[in-house]
């Protein structure tokens, strides 16, 4: 399994627009049949987008709440989306529409500076650590928010985003709304992943997948964003554009990820100095995975053919996966990171190069290693 990828994207990922523009343009094109879709077929009150952030989740829930609240609409073409115009358009996308409440963790509040009416200041809790988490006191406010009337006329739609951050007071706070909000008011709630999700949550909503989109229309987009060898990026990224631009962002360009698993192979720490823990880990994870896909006679996915080590065997691999796994369980943990790196790249290496006589089926030493890493 690869992790920490949510964690990775959700960092930098507000360079995106969220919603449609002044011209009625979405944010990304692949977003128009969905939408359509959910448009013309959507009568539900309650909508759960499976769809990843990478994919664009959070732009596909805030243009269809956009869409819904537009007062501009085409009654000829009801299908079509906002018109981007309207007073109520660009109340959305200058965060200031009355009737749409966004309810995201504050770690993605800041992100994508979508406050909540009541954040308090910067000043006045810089020294707590952001919450990764939707609280029982946001969807207070939620439900509060719902009995109220719309103030322009259109409904109201409220998106929860991922609804996985809920916790369990907090999605039990959210059943009674979830099954039966008044009148005119929409919930519109996403999740990379149903699994995470209270039964209970799930089977009160609609469901709506969000596929990633067919790779020349996302290398297309990712071309136009300026990414060289775009292909190579949207492998490393599952086909999920939005991650690949991060990456990008972060500077990790085609050629870089092409030339670390040799880097990795080699023991050379150096090639990730500075990356976040999530990235590391999900990196290497995609690496294990390759040269185990290869160990096995089948090829790799996450990168270009050619440029993992094939000299692996599976016993080692497979330590080395389990090992990553247990090192991403504690991935918000404040490691030294430094160190973590280095003998995270140092069992790689050996993993990667493994021959038929150097198979262990666990990682004694390594794993010694990484505990006494933990302050
Ligand atoms: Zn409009």
């Amino acid at each position: 399994m690869v992790t920490g990828a949510a964690a990775v994207a959700s960092a930098s990922a507000s360079a995106t627009a969220l919603v449609a523009d002044e011209q009625g343009a979405l944010p990304l094109p692949w977003l128009a049949a969905p939408l359509a879709e959910a448009l013309a077929s959507q009568r539900g009150h309650a909508l759960l987008v499976h769809g990843s952030p990478g994919v664009g989740a959070l732009p596909y829930a805030l243009t269809l709440a956009q869409a819904w609240l537009c007062e501009d609409q085409d009654a000829a073409r009801p299908a079509a989306g906002p018109c981007g115009r309207c007073a109520s358009c660009r109340m959305v996308r200058t965060h200031l529409h009355p009737d749409l409440l966004v309810l995201m963790p504050e770690t993605l509040r800041r992100a994508f500076e979508w406050p909540l009416a009541d954040d308090k200041p910067d000043s006045d809790d810089a020294k707590r650590k952001p919450s990764k988490q939707i609280r029982i006191t946001e969807v207070r406010g939620l439900i509060d928010w719902s009995t109220k009337t719309s103030a322009r006329g259109r409904g109201k739609v409220a998106v929860v985003h991922p609804a996985d951050a809920l916790n369990v007071q907090s999605a039990n706070a959210l059943l009674k709304t979830l099954e039966e909000p008044p009148v005119g008011t929409r919930l519109l709630l996403t999740t990379a992943d149903p699994a995470q999700l209270l039964p209970t949550v799930r089977s009160r909503c609609q469901l709506q997948v969000l596929d990633a989109p067919q790779a020349p229309v996302a290398t297309a987009w990712l071309a136009s964003q300026g990414l060289a060898e775009a292909e190579v990026l949207l492998a490393a990224c599952s086909g999920r554009p939005l991650d690949a631009l991060v990456l990008a962002q972060a500077g990790v360009e085609a050629r870089i990820w092409a030339a670390l698993p040799r880097a990795v192979a080699n023991g050379q720490a150096a090639a990730m100095a500075g990356w976040p823990v999530p990235r590391v880990l999900d990196t290497l994870h995609k690496l294990c995975h390759d040269a185990m896909a290869l160990a096995a006679g089948g090829a790799g996915r996450y990168f270009p053919a050619g440029t993992v080590p094939r000299a692996g065997r599976l016993p080692a691999l497979a330590a080395w996966s389990r090992e990553l796994d247990r090192v991403a369980r504690h991935d918000d943990h404040p490691w030294n990171e430094g160190l973590l790196l280095e003998a995270l790249v140092q069992q790689g290496a050996a993993a990667l190069l493994a021959g038929p006589g150097a198979v262990t089926t666990r990682a004694p030493a390594a794993a010694t290693r990484l505990d006494t890493l933990k302050p």
